[in-house]
């Protein structure tokens, strides 16, 4: 199974607590989660443990998560463009069997997963904001453009508004909106995730609504959950100041 590019030697821990993965020798604790380093697996032990497992969204858009539970990590989604295919966010995991994407596409630097890997095994574009690239925890990964406005690329809209992240970017593909853990779906409705500044989410939460409130979606995609368009907008709009 060992590539001559993923030697075992090569050195990498997932967080088994969030999923962070940890490049080079191992840290005592976790820097995203405080979790202690008993926590941790080798990266090749992980890719034996974890199987990423794809389950379609419709007929372009599908979504990955790694089986069983990854800790923390959030939902990835593989969209099949014309002009290549794409993930947006990146697994905690690392599969080398999986199909191959041009380019990953990153909303935040949150859950940066397995990226670095992936990148590695099919030459792949890594795109994230370049206030989040500069983050701390973002610094071992490799990020081949560092945007710093909104931009198209295969055909999908990126949309950098800040807020729980300052590089936080939301994306749109045809009818399908990729908003990761903006927002969180709760028993009691939608909340804005905490885990973030809370008076820029909710000042960029306005951004983000006049963005999609006029355009014609049907699906979105966060980070634990698939939503249609039409129950999860009132939800938004419902958190906004002022309505
Ligand atoms: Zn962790
Ligand atoms: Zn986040």
């Amino acid at each position: 199974m060992n590539t001559p590019e993923f030697p075992n030697h090569m050195q990498q821990w997932v967080c088994l607590q969030c999923g962070y993965n940890m490049i080079g020798e191992m840290p005592d604790i976790c820097p995203f989660c405080g979790a202690r380093h008993d926590r941790f697996m080798a990266w090749d032990e992980a890719e034996k443990t974890y199987q990423v497992t794809s389950r379609p969204v419709n007929a372009a858009v599908s979504q990955l998560l790694s089986v069983p539970r990854l800790g923390l990590e959030h939902a990835a989604y593989r969209v099949e463009t014309e002009s290549g295919a794409v993930w947006i966010d990146s697994p905690s995991a690392f599969n080398r069997t999986l199909p191959a994407v041009d380019a990953i596409l990153f909303t935040h630097h949150h859950f940066l997963g397995a990226s670095n890997q992936y990148r590695k095994l099919w030459n792949a574009q890594i795109w994230l904001h370049e206030q989040d690239a500069g983050h701390r925890l973002a610094t071992a990964f490799d990020i081949d453009h560092r945007f710093r406005d909104d931009f198209s690329a295969y055909g999908i809209q990126a949309y950098h508004v800040g807020g729980h992240t300052p590089g936080f970017t939301f994306y749109i593909y045809q009818d399908v909106l990729f908003i990761c853990d903006y927002v969180f779906l709760t028993d009691s409705g939608m909340q804005f995730n905490p885990y973030g500044p809370g008076a820029a989410t909710l000042q960029q939460a306005q951004r983000i609504f006049d963005i999609v409130s006029d355009q014609a979606l049907k699906t979105v995609c966060g980070y634990n959950y698939l939503a249609d368009f039409a129950d999860w907008l009132p939800g938004l709009k419902a958190l906004l100041p002022g309505r």
